[in-house]
């Protein structure tokens, strides 16, 4: 490996990727894993189809089941990976949830539900593993998953769009006190991708084709379309890079 290839590697490297079952999780756990970490996948449900996918590349995996709408999850989650590994070197919050609903009908419990996973857990899991790089003074990488309505305002999903507002903030917040201590705090926002978080969209055939239509690549993203910034923002590649939100989203922004 000459040292080009070198700083994108993450042999001998730890990474946390929470909602690991399926969708942008999975498809993070396998370039993770492609690029050598032994990857630690949280989720409420069983990982088989991950650690599958990632067997099919040569890669390591273990999945921890917990639910994240429960803070109380951080604490195990970090003592779970902490005794079978030597050290976290990499978190990536990505579970996160969205509800559909015009804003007049807004409960405050699904508010919560959905403000408690996307932003509340990713400032609190973040803040623990900081804890433990601020210690030991060796740095880590943190890759939040934010969203195009990180920058927009979408439709029927205030929660949502508040709490991915939040996460690119917080990135900022984040990289802005922990940049001195070799911790690259940063974000990627997708756009619209093929998974279940957008599976209602795309059954609803003129939203489907509105969406479509606004995006220059001219299809859905995949979690395949993940794993260049994921690596990236995992490696030294990144090591310049705090507190920015980076879009891999076919063009939708640039529209
Ligand atoms: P998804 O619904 O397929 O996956 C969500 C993941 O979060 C699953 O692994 C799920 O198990 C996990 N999760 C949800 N609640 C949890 C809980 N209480 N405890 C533990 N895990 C929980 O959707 P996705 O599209 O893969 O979403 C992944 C991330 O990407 C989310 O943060 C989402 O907001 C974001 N995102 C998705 C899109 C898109 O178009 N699909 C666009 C922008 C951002």
């Amino acid at each position: 490996m000459n040292q080009i290839q070198n700083l994108f590697s993450l042999e001998n490297k730890t990474a946390i990727v929470t909602g690991a079952n399926t969708g942008l999780g999975q498809g993070i756990c396998v370039a993770l894993a492609a690029a050598g970490a032994h990857v630690f996948g949280v989720a409420r449900r069983s990982c088989d189809e991950t650690l599958e996918k990632v067997k099919e590349v040569g890669g390591e995996f273990t999945e921890i089941i917990a639910d994240l709408s429960d803070l109380s999850a951080i604490d195990s989650i970090i003592k779970e990976v902490s005794a079978k590994a030597d050290r976290i070197d990499i978190l990536v919050n990505n579970a996160g949830i969205i509800k559909r609903c015009d804003a007049i009908d807004v409960t405050m419990e699904d508010w919560d539900a959905v403000t408690d996973l996307n932003e509340k857990l990713v400032f609190f899991l973040s803040q623990a593993v900081a804890k433990q790089w601020i210690a030991d003074g060796k740095g880590g990488k943190i890759i939040n998953i934010a969203s195009m309505l990180s920058f927009q305002g979408g439709i029927r999903v205030p929660a949502y769009a508040a709490s991915k507002s939040a996460v690119a903030g917080m990135t900022k917040a984040l990289a802005n006190e922990w940049a001195q201590y070799n911790i690259n705090v940063n974000a990627i926002a997708p756009g619209y991708m093929a998974t279940n978080n957008t599976t209602q969209l795309r059954n609803d055939s003129s939203r489907n084709d509105d969406v479509l239509a606004r995006i220059p690549a001219g299809r859905w993203g995949t979690p395949e379309d993940m794993y260049g910034a994921a690596i990236f923002l995992a490696s030294e590649a990144s090591a310049y890079m705090n507190g920015f939100t980076m879009a891999v989203d076919g063009g939708w922004l640039a529209r």
